[in-house]
């Protein structure tokens, strides 16, 4: 006891004490430490962490696209990583490994792209790169629950292409290059078109006698845009009054696809008749050739700025080399200018993008539409119409930018084109050298029309049809 009491006084006194508190910690620290960490990192803590997590919860009932893929990888758990792997390590020296099969991405509620790659166990990189490529297309998003991205990875893992399926006839895909950029492929199959004459009378209201009949939402509003002005659908429309269309609809294997076009309109209003005709540039006209629809804004601000970067559907990226398009005209707006929009028409997304910034889509009325990216304030919301000429936004500098400029886009049926010297409405009537196409067009409406309202007052149900098969322009 008496030794026991001179070493305590003895390692208690001075800076002694201070050093022996330091070695007592010290062990405490490296005992809790060799008790918590697992003693050594065996292969299967490198295997992708989605199939990872299932194999710490074997009784899980969520199913990742993984699995639901390849439903045999987990039934015998370790055994089929291994196989994956290859278990000899001279196999891989002459054998080429067989790509995966295309993993199709069914789009949850919720989901963004992010935690899409993170699932798939996608790099962070391959999601920067592939929105990168985006920028100028933006057919990524908005994500919608129910529809399918096609993922094709490498043996690595590693994404190769991704596909998402646009509507029937048309998907698009980002292809990696050597270099690790993805370039933007379509894929668009031919389609049938198919003209009908459709000859009804109004019951109750327009919207009402119009949806009957067989039109759209979108051909109803167009309809109201190319006639408003002229006829009040409230007040001036009776029952019993007549109105024929020609709609062109069209098929991919005799499966509808998109939107039926309105193609000519004839309405009888107080014993007056109001027609109106699509010509090829996606607008309508009265029979003698004068414009229904607004023209469209060249510009799309108050003052014409200095292009900072040119459109150029054939830019190749500076490093790569591989297609980079820009897809719209920069404007060198500095930050807080007043953005209009170019034609009436309605905004149809108001979103935020890694490198487009801050962006709105307007669709016009015809064939256009518009996109307007890196902006610092947007003043309208989904689903607002707007006209041509109003203030929409002011430009600014979000996204990926080198400096403060407005990224305007005009797209003709969804193509984008070059918006300072595309041929775009601007005049108020058919141009001349048009006259002729638009005048044999409208005779063989108006005969499809009449024919209709002929057969409609006998018994017969012959229909009036024309069919043809166009290469999608
Ligand atoms: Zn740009």
């Amino acid at each position: 006891m008496q030794f026991i009491e001179r070493l305590s006084r003895w390692v208690m006194s001075g800076p002694r004490a201070w050093l022996s508190i330091i070695f007592v910690v010290f062990f405490i620290f490296l005992f809790v430490y060799q008790s918590t960490v697992s003693p050594k990192k065996g292969p299967k803590d490198f295997v992708l962490p989605s199939l990872d997590a299932h194999e710490n919860h074997p009784s899980s009932n969520v199913t990742s696209p993984l699995e639901a893929l390849y439903p045999n990888l987990n039934a015998d758990e370790d055994n089929n990583y291994d196989s994956l792997i290859t278990t000899d390590p001279l196999q891989n020296v002459d054998k080429v490994v067989a790509p995966l099969p295309p993993i199709e991405y069914v789009i949850k509620p919720g989901d963004t792209l992010a935690r899409i790659f993170a699932r798939l166990g996608l790099s962070r990189g391959a999601l920067y790169a592939v929105l990168e490529a985006d920028q100028e297309y933006l057919i990524l998003e908005p994500l919608i629950p129910n529809d399918k991205f096609t993922f094709k990875l490498d043996e690595n893992g590693d994404l190769v292409e991704l596909t998402r399926v646009i509507d029937i006839s048309k998907s698009v895909s980002y292809v990696r290059h050597d270099s690790g950029a993805y370039t933007y492929q379509e894929h668009i199959k031919p389609i049938t078109y198919t003209e009908k004459a459709v000859h009804s009378k109004i019951v109750g209201n327009f919207y009402l006698s119009a949806k009957k009949a067989g039109l759209s939402d979108t051909n109803i509003l167009i309809i109201h845009d190319v006639l408003k002005g002229r006829v009040n659908f409230r007040k001036d429309l009776r029952a019993n009054d007549a109105f024929d269309f020609v709609i062109k609809s069209g098929s991919i294997d005799g499966v509808k696809v998109g939107e039926d076009q309105l193609e000519a309109l004839e309405i009888t209003v107080k014993g007056q008749v109001y027609r109106a005709f699509l010509h090829s540039d996606g607008r309508f006209y009265d029979i003698d050739g004068n414009s229904l629809t607004p023209a469209l804004l060249r510009w799309p601000t108050r003052k014409h700025y200095r292009i900072s970067s040119p459109f150029n559907a054939n830019r190749l990226h500076p490093i790569t080399g591989h297609p980079a398009p820009h897809n719209g005209v920069d404007l060198a707006t500095p930050t807080g200018t007043e953005v209009l929009a170019t034609g009436d028409g309605v905004v149809t997304r108001v979103a935020t993008h890694k490198y487009a910034g801050k962006y709105i889509v307007v669709d016009y009325t015809g064939p256009y539409g518009s996109r307007f990216l890196h902006l610092s304030k947007i003043l309208v919301k989904k689903g607002q119409k707007v006209k041509r000429g109003q203030v929409i936004a002011l430009s600014g500098n979000t996204g990926r930018t080198t400096g403060a400029h407005l990224h305007y886009e005009l797209h003709i049926r969804g193509r984008p084109v070059n918006p300072m010297t595309a041929e775009i409405p601007t005049t108020q009537s058919i141009p001349k050298k048009e006259r002729e196409e638009f005048d044999n067009n409208v005779k063989q409406w108006i005969v499809m029309m009449l024919l209709k309202q002929v057969e409609n007052t006998s018994p017969s149900d012959i229909q009036t049809e024309a069919v043809s098969t166009q290469q999608p322009e």
